[in-house]
């Protein structure tokens, strides 16, 4: 199809499952480097320790936040008879939804950022050396000196949530900006750990520009770039090198006998440009990411659709950017992202909203698993691969991982409101 069309489509609202034809698998740009990953990798091990003192709940991994890979045979076969495909691999849930700390998987990018940050600075003030024992961060004495910094994001939710919980418990005056869109028990549970919530009528943009706008006027303010910062990017790299182990459990060793292909659920860009960034590094040209939009919120897609980028946004082209799947609801996509996603991204695919609530129903039933509907987003690409002429065979013979983003902290009776 050409591209125009494609944007003809997205205007009506379409779903669409577009393949991109600057993908080379490669990125050998300086945005980001392998080398700044692997410190992240490393990074997350130092502070192990502390995490796990700070959050008891990550004993089983060692302080180590890490989410179950899951096989959903069930989940499956529901896809089959919905979408009328044949799937004959395995198909596996990645449960970032079930993050330890933040529920989301902005666990990954988020709290790494705030963990080097906070590493930075007591350090600097001759608190700490790499070999401690970061333990030792958990203390009145490390939660006194942050007390006199400040960290500030702008989000629309899951980002607030994973910033707002990991800068209070090491003790730094906390803002997060929340757009109006933003769920009420997101916005209560980060007041009632000590987060200053500013709330803003607009959309997440403009809740990111003005928390951008007033960090910039304090120098000991952090102020989280959700549409630009590599720390984020490198705190979501790293679950390559974590889900390696679970592929080697589950016999999955991405080849050109088994392709595996990888559905991404995306807003702004950061957590599956992140994810998809360090999986193409780790597994090569037999990995296939793919990523999720809202039909009313594409974009990423529209982005690298037209090769605009980020100088194009979806109200530009008459898109309203009105979706419930609040995680993705994005006009713009991060400069930095779409500039990586250009080469190394195989796809994408926009989803009505109505197909998220069955979608987050059937996998509660099928599988006991609970998933917020916007990541949900994942599970249509299956279809528009098995469909398509240049995946059909590989995708018959392949296994499928959607990414599941987020959904284990939201209340049971919240589940699936609009
Ligand atoms: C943030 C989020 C995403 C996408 O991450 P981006 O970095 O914004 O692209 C997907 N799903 C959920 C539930 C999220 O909270």
């Amino acid at each position: 199809m050409m591209k125009s069309s494609y944007v003809e489509q997205m205007k009506n609202y379409r779903e669409i499952f577009w393949i991109n034809d600057s993908y080379t698998g490669e990125y050998n740009g300086d945005l980001i480097t392998e080398d700044m990953v692997r410190d992240a990798s490393d990074r997350l091990k130092r502070f192990a320790p502390y995490i796990l003192k700070a959050f008891p709940e990550t004993a089983a991994t060692g302080g180590i936040i890490e989410s179950p890979l899951k096989e959903i045979p069930d989940m499956k076969k529901y896809l089959e008879a919905r979408y009328d495909i044949e799937v004959p691999g395995k198909v596996y849930l990645k449960c970032d939804s079930h993050l330890a700390v933040s529920g989301s998987v902005k666990a990954r990018g988020g709290i790494y950022e705030i963990l080097k940050l906070a590493e930075k600075i007591a350090m600097d003030e001759g608190l700490l050396k790499e070999g401690d024992d970061y333990s030792i961060i958990d203390s009145d004495e490390f939660r006194k000196v942050f007390s006199g910094y400040k960290v500030a994001v702008g989000s629309t939710g899951n980002l607030g949530l994973s910033i707002g919980i990991i800068s209070a418990k090491l003790g730094f005056d906390v803002t997060v900006h929340m757009s109006a869109d933003a769920r009420q028990w997101k916005k209560d549970m980060l007041r009632s750990k000590g987060v200053t919530v500013v709330e803003y009528p607009d959309d997440y943009q403009k809740a990111v520009a003005e928390g951008r706008k007033a960090a910039a006027a304090d120098p000991k303010c952090h102020f989280v770039d959700d549409e630009s910062s590599r720390d984020l990017f490198c705190g979501y790299a790293v679950a390559a090198e974590r889900i390696r182990g679970q592929f080697e459990r589950e016999n999955i060793v991405p080849s050109e006998e088994n392709p595996v292909f990888v559905y991404l659920p995306c807003g702004v860009g950061g957590a599956p440009g992140g994810v998809t960034y360090g999986l193409k590094k780790m597994f090569g040209e037999h990995i296939h990411c793919f990523f999720a939009e809202p039909t009313h919120a594409p974009c990423m897609t529209l982005g690298l659709i037209t090769g605009e980028h980020e100088k194009i946004s979806c109200r530009d082209v008459g898109i309203d950017g009105r979706t419930n799947a609040d995680g993705l609801a994005v006009g713009r996509p991060s400069p930095l992202v779409s500039n990586i996603m250009e080469t190394l991204l195989e796809g994408a695919f926009t989803v009505d909203d109505g197909q998220l609530i069955p979608l987050a129903e059937n996998l509660l039933k099928l599988e006991d698993i609970y998933i917020e509907p916007s990541a949900c987003a994942a599970f249509p690409g299956i279809k528009g691969v098995a469909e398509s002429e240049e995946y059909r065979e590989m995708a018959a013979k392949g296994t499928h991982v959607f990414w599941a983003t987020g959904g284990s902290m939201v209340p049971e009776e919240l589940r699936f409101e609009d």
